[in-house]
């Protein structure tokens, strides 16, 4: 009797192996083709600037809709794409169409600030890098000063390449986020050798906030620290007015979270975002 529940459970672990490696494999040539499938698609999170509510920016966030699996998070999928290096065409293919959409929406006579793309360590380190966003901005007519890139502490595993890469991207009039800080290591170093324009306040420290006067006053330090260096700062993750309160008694200038909105598809920024454009015909 024993024996024979060990063997079941025995099969059963084997079978969720199994699945596991399957699961893997569909997502995997899944994504190959993902994209010329039309199932990729482009969500936007509006940046709140903090005193005026102006949402001038937006950050792209992947969203990926498996015809049998359904909404692939890219918490499950962009691990696999760097894995297994797909990361590269996608990432180009994902700046392709940030840009072009943004592009949009300057064509049509908004008044924008900038578009910020995830890049992933694996894109940042492939020799290409610089070269294929020249060549993403060259096709979809996005001016540089529009585009800002979102490294995470990651891509530093690299500083040797990593840094000039960053200058090259800056001296083209491109801007630089640093995303998730306070989640990596040597966080300081990061700031003092790093080419930044921002700094992206991990959304754990913002939902944590009125935990404790500890977690208060760890926010309260990246503020100043960001301010003094001089750099903008971001908050990610808000969700409540209280959040956003003590954010704006720290003066920090900027935010994301649900508290405004969650991403949403392309199509709905303008109707939920854009004024009506200056001198556009009433409807
Ligand atoms: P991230 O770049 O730090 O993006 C912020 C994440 O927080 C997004 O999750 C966003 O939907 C979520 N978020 C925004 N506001 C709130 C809030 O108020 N509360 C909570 N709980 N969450 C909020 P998402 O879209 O699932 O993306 C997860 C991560 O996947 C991103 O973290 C980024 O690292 C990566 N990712 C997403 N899109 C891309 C992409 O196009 N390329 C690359 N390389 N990575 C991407
Ligand atoms: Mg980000
Ligand atoms: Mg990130
Ligand atoms: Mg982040």
């Amino acid at each position: 009797q024993a024996k024979q529940e060990g063997g079941n459970q025995y099969q059963f672990f084997t079978m969720e192996i199994n699945e596991t490696i399957s699961r893997k494999m569909t997502l995997e040539t899944g994504l190959r083709k993902a994209a010329a499938l039309g199932e990729i698609e482009i969500y936007y999170q509006p940046q709140v600037v903090i005193g005026t509510g102006d949402v001038k920016s937006f950050e792209a966030l992947v969203r990926w809709n498996h015809r049998e699996l359904g909404v692939v998070s890219p918490l499950d999928f962009i691990p696999l794409a760097e894995e297994t290096k797909l990361i590269i065409p996608l990432g180009k293919w994902i700046l392709h169409k940030a840009c072009t959409q943004f592009k949009a929406w300057l064509d049509e006579g908004h008044d924008l600030c900038h578009i910020s793309v995830n890049i992933s360590a694996v894109q940042f380190d492939d020799p290409g890098f610089v070269d294929s966003v020249k060549q993403v901005l060259n096709e979809t007519g996005l001016e540089p000063r529009y585009l800002d890139l979102e490294l995470t502490e990651s891509v530093v595993q690299n500083p040797q390449t990593a840094i000039p890469f960053m200058h090259e991207l800056k001296a083209m009039g491109i801007k630089i986020s640093l995303d998730d800080f306070g989640t990596g290591y040597s966080s300081l170093n990061y700031l003092k050798d790093f080419p930044l324009d921002t700094l992206k306040i991990d959304k754990s420290f913002i939902q944590t906030i009125h935990q404790s006067p500890k977690d208060m006053a760890v926010v309260d330090t990246i503020i100043h620290m960001a301010l003094n260096l001089n750099l903008n700062v971001i908050a990610e993750g808000v969700e409540t007015p209280s959040q956003l309160d003590y954010l704006v008694s720290r003066k920090c200038h900027q935010y994301q979270g649900y508290l405004c909105s969650a991403p949403v598809p392309h199509d709905q920024i303008s109707t939920r975002f854009f004024q009506p454009v200056k001198g556009a015909p009433l409807t």
